[in-house]
């Protein structure tokens, strides 16, 4: 994977939408350059007996809004650009959702499998050490991302409270219930992208989720729980993938059967009695709607003449690459953009923030009712700028988010 050609779509973007706006190049200048980064050397001592010492980084692209917020990644290809282009696409989804946040991003790059549940709660605590004064609940407060958990958030606010002497739960999100957590953080992307869907298809194509047919690509957290919301909605889900390759069932695949297969471990090519095709062939399956939730730059110059879906629900972040953006829109093909789809996990530590600042907890009713509101809004919002732009739901998307970064840059006014 080429982190800098990702970073480089990202910068991309927000030309593109400044360029749309009329944004001053003073305006533009801040928002593609990064505020503030931390990058630092966390040494552990491994099971073995072995020193080894793991590259971390810390990122405040924008944080205009309000405190950063995002999340932290363990991977092997975790390096600056990639973490700089998560942290840009961070604050322009807490912009888009109006959410009192800027765009941050860390992480470790790190194989977390390769490591011990030992090693990993050493490491986690000896990132916190490292970094624990660029962070805070009015500074930064960081969540899960790939590679990480509630249980690695749960190490974090420990270490982070032990070192300041004092209780702080609104430090981080994500955390487990038992330390201030809340139920829906789990499964809140996967919710965000099967109602984005639901109300795509509804608005689109007045059809209902029960009579459409959906392919999922990434079967993990973001993709498992999209599977298991449209299910629960009786949509047909006629194929799910992971990285050893794709099942298909023309009739639908049963949803709750897979889950369990993977949460045993197992990989979805070791399945049996079902048919067995590639990532490739499910990317241009001719159904309702395609889910790529797995990696970034998915759907490509190479790949998007194949593309037979109506609606693209983009469940990870830059599934679709820029060259393919124009190309799959020109085909009328309805894209629901990354910053848009993926938003719910955010938008849940959101209210976990609050009630963790405010140490009041609202019933689960309510913060359905309001995380619904804030995903709708949101969409509407971006339909509305697609429509006054005449472009693109993707474009739609990052239009919105710098115009609203750029008026608060505006009130805010120079320092210097
Ligand atoms: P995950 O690690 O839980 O799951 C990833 C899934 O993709 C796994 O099934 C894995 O086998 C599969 N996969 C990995 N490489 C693949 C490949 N090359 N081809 C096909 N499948 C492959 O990750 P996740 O948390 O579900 O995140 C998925 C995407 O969604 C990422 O881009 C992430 O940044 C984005 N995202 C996640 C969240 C969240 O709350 N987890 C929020 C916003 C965005």
């Amino acid at each position: 994977m080429d982190t800098k050609v990702i970073y480089d779509d990202t910068v991309c973007l927000i030309q593109k939408a400044s360029k749309s706006v009329k944004l001053s190049n003073a305006l533009l200048e801040q928002l593609i350059n990064v505020q503030k980064s931390l990058q630092v050397a966390i040494t552990i001592r491994l099971d073995n007996g072995e020193v080894k010492t793991f590259k971390g980084l810390r990122i405040h692209h924008n944080l205009i809004l309000g405190p950063g917020k995002g999340g932290i990644r363990f991977h092997e290809h975790v390096d600056t650009y990639e973490v700089t282009s998560l942290a840009m696409l961070m604050s322009l989804k807490n912009a888009l959702l109006r959410l009192p946040f800027g765009g941050a991003k860390g992480g470790i790059a790190v194989n977390p499998s390769s490591l011990s549940k030992n090693e990993l709660e050493k490491l986690t605590r000896a990132y916190v050490l490292q970094i624990h004064n660029f962070v805070g609940p009015s500074k930064d407060v960081p969540a899960p991302d790939m590679g990480t958990n509630a249980q690695t958030m749960a190490w974090f606010l420990d270490t982070y409270e032990k070192i300041k002497g004092y209780a702080s739960p609104a430090a981080v999100t994500g955390k487990p219930l038992a330390l201030g957590g809340i139920a829906l953080r789990e499964t809140a992307t996967g919710k965000g992208v099967s109602f984005c869907i639901a109300y795509a298809l509804k608005k689109l194509h007045q059809k209902e989720i029960k009579h459409a047919t959906v392919a999922i690509q990434g079967f993990g957290n973001v993709g498992a729980a999209t599977a298991l919301y449209l299910s629960d909605k009786n949509a047909k889900i006629v194929a799910v993938s992971d990285v050893s390759g794709a099942v298909y069932k023309k009739d639908g695949i049963n949803i709750k059967e897979a889950v369990d297969w993977v949460s045993q471990g197992k990989l979805l090519k070791d399945m049996q009695n079902i048919e067995h095709i590639t990532n490739e062939q499910l990317l241009s399956l001719d159904v309702d709607v395609l889910v790529p939730a797995a990696i970034e730059s998915v759907i490509t110059k190479e790949n998007m003449h194949n593309i037979q879906a109506k609606i693209i629900a983009e469940g990870a972040n830059g599934a679709l690459t820029n060259d393919a953006i124009d190309y799959i829109y020109k085909k009328g093909i309805f894209v629901i953009p990354d910053i848009l789809c993926n938003a719910g996990g955010v938008v849940a530590s959101y209210f976990e923030w609050v009630q963790c600042k405010q140490s009041f907890f609202w019933h689960e009713e309510e913060v359905e009712r309001l995380f619904l509101e804030k995903m709708r809004s949101a969409f509407d919002r971006v339909s509305q700028v697609s429509l006054d732009y005449d472009i693109d739901m993707k474009n739609a998307a990052v239009i919105d988010a710098v115009l609203h970064i750029a008026s608060s840059m505006k009130e805010r006014g120079l320092f210097f």
